[in-house]
């Protein structure tokens, strides 16, 4: 395979896709859509494209096996989100390459893996690969702000996403040291579970002039105190366990054995107060808690009759949410309403002895021999959890060899994707895909 053609192809494809406006809101995903059908079209790759809601195109292609084995999914989002222009080095929707980088919004969420995925198929196509499963490719709408139009919908439109045995989604990746040798292959099988609260205090209004015990605003403050101050209890998950175990051989010798053992290591008080003062650390040990919106009164003299807080809050699969918010309420003092406005289902995370764990696994020991495959629990959402909640087999990762600064740009200013990275990473696709599906 000529490897330095195939990164032309793609670098090609993912500047033409990058150019291609699909910020959401509005989205306009149905032009991403229209640019994948094209190229599998051209390629003769069956190809469906959804459009549920004007303008939210997803697509489905699907590169036939003997069907021997069920599908694999290859699932990526067409949709990014804003840009703030003026704060970037280049226009985030020009596709410029600079210094061996391409930047641009969704240079890495998520464009670069629709664009490999994609090339994936490509490539075992060309090479007239044959496959005991079909390998299957969604690029979906909506899911920078919830999937409903993408994966939400056609988990129940679309019968062949939910027929799969796996699905690859992005998450996860190649962690790198500081000296660009790989430190960790961070792989996510689970995610924390939305659990999003309104609290409402009442009062009586008048005037700022005049303080008064029955101030909505004092009581929320107060209540509020006592809640964001909840030291939650662990809940340690067997991969949370198995993470710490994996990494315990990089920490500080003092640490190492609290890290093998993290259930123990967290019962003492000097290390648990280190190791949770570590906001990574601290989201997959415990159901947390985030004061993330305040309102209450609108002018400097007026005390109001009521005022809000939004709380969100992520729980552990499998922590129950009734007892959860008993322990909200314990909290809170009687008179403060609370209410559910959001939550996920708790699903358990995807089991890690299976074929495609392993050959993640065989690929990582043969390219970065040492490195250890890390399964993570995602604190944040993605659309894995439509997947999960069908049985579906699902790992978060991204085959992309990134630096901590380089994934802090997600979201961010000057979002941008080393060139080799598109190499790596269909490289390493078809191999896992050969290795599963051939
Ligand atoms: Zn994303």
């Amino acid at each position: 395979m000529d490897w330095d053609k195939l990164l032309q192809e793609a670098t090609h494809h993912l500047q033409e896709y990058i150019r291609i406006q699909t910020v959401n809101p509005p989205g306009n995903e149905i032009e991403g859509a229209t640019f994948f059908k094209k190229i599998f079209d051209a390629e003769t790759i069956p190809c469906q494209v959804f459009e549920p809601s004007p303008g939210r195109g997803s697509i489905l292609a699907t590169l036939k096996g003997n069907g021997k084995k069920k599908p694999i999914l290859l699932l990526n989002h067409i949709d990014v989100v804003p840009a703030e222009k003026e704060h970037w080095k280049v226009d985030p929707f020009a596709g410029t390459i600079q210094d061996g980088y391409l930047y641009g919004r969704g240079a890495l969420d998520d464009k670069s893996m629709g664009i490999i995925e994609m090339m994936a198929l490509l490539i075992l196509k060309r090479e007239k690969v044959l496959l005991k499963r079909d390998v299957l490719f969604f690029a979906g709408a909506d899911e920078e702000t919830g999937g409903g139009w993408g994966v939400e919908w056609a988990i129940e439109k679309v019968p062949s996403l939910a027929e799969a045995e796996y699905a690859l989604n992005e998450g996860g990746a190649v962690i790198l040291n500081d000296d660009g040798t790989a430190d960790r292959y961070g792989v996510s099988n689970g995610q924390k579970v939305l659990f999003q609260l309104e609290v409402k205090a009442k009062g009586t209004s008048g005037h700022g002039s005049m303080p008064h015990s029955d101030n909505p605003n004092v009581k929320l403050v107060e209540a509020l105190e006592r809640v964001t101050k909840w030291e939650t209890p662990y809940n340690i998950l067997p991969v949370v366990k198995e993470y710490f175990l994996k990494i315990a051989p990089k920490q500080p010798p003092a640490d190492r054995q609290f890290f093998e053992d993290i259930e123990k290591g967290l019962s003492d008080p000097a290390f648990s107060k280190r190791l949770t003062s570590n906001p990574i650390y601290n989201s997959i040990v415990r159901d947390t808690i985030s004061l993330t919106i305040l309102q209450g009164g609108s002018k400097i003299n007026v005390i109001p009759s009521e005022s809000t807080a939004s709380l969100d809050c992520r729980l552990i699969p499998g922590s129950s949410k009734e007892d959860f918010l008993k322990g909200v309420k314990k909290r809170l003092v009687d008179e403060i309403e609370v209410e559910v406005v959001s939550e996920s289902r708790s699903l358990p995370p995807s089991p890690l002895d299976t074929d495609l764990f392993q050959a993640i696994q065989r690929f990582a020991a043969k390219n970065d021999p040492a490195c250890p495959v890390v399964p993570l629990l995602l604190s944040g959402a993605t659309d894995s959890r439509f997947l999960r909640e069908k049985g579906v087999i699902t790992y978060d990762f991204c085959p992309f060899r990134l630096t901590e600064t380089e994934l802090k740009t997600e979201h961010g200013n000057d979002e941008r994707i080393a060139l080799e990275n598109l190499r790596f990473g269909m490289k390493m696709l078809v191999e896992i895909l050969k290795d599963v599906a051939a």
